[in-house]
């Protein structure tokens, strides 16, 4: 698990946001025009909102699944408060808690 500090979040969301507004405009150029612009715009905003989020990364977790016993491994990516984890063998959805994650502090806690 990798904390990641604000400074970071805020690059990633400030490039996410920047690469929106760079694609829309060529995106508009294609027929039907507005919905592929605000569409750009839209992931854009989403994109950077899950940046802004990510608190900390899930990076690796060993583990088992609670119903056939196979390895867990989860894809690295933002971690959630809790982090579900689907086991691939049996599609069982376990839920992944970390002791003092539960009510992250922070603007992003909500
Ligand atoms: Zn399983």
């Amino acid at each position: 698990m990798l904390e990641r500090p604000r400074a970071w979040r805020v690059r990633g969301a400030a490039l996410r946001i920047a690469g929106g507004l760079a694609v829309a405009p060529l995106l508009a150029l294609v027929p039907p025009h507005a919905p592929w612009a605000l569409g750009a715009l839209g992931v854009g905003v989403l994109l950077a909102r899950r940046r802004w989020q990510e608190d900390y990364t899930l990076v690796d977790l060993e583990g088992a699944c609670p119903v056939c016993g196979a390895a867990l491994r989860p894809p690295r990516g933002r971690l959630q408060h809790p982090h579900p984890v689907t086991c691939e063998a049996c599609h069982h959805q376990a839920t992944l808690r970390v002791d003092g994650l539960d009510s992250p502090p922070g603007p992003s806690s909500g």
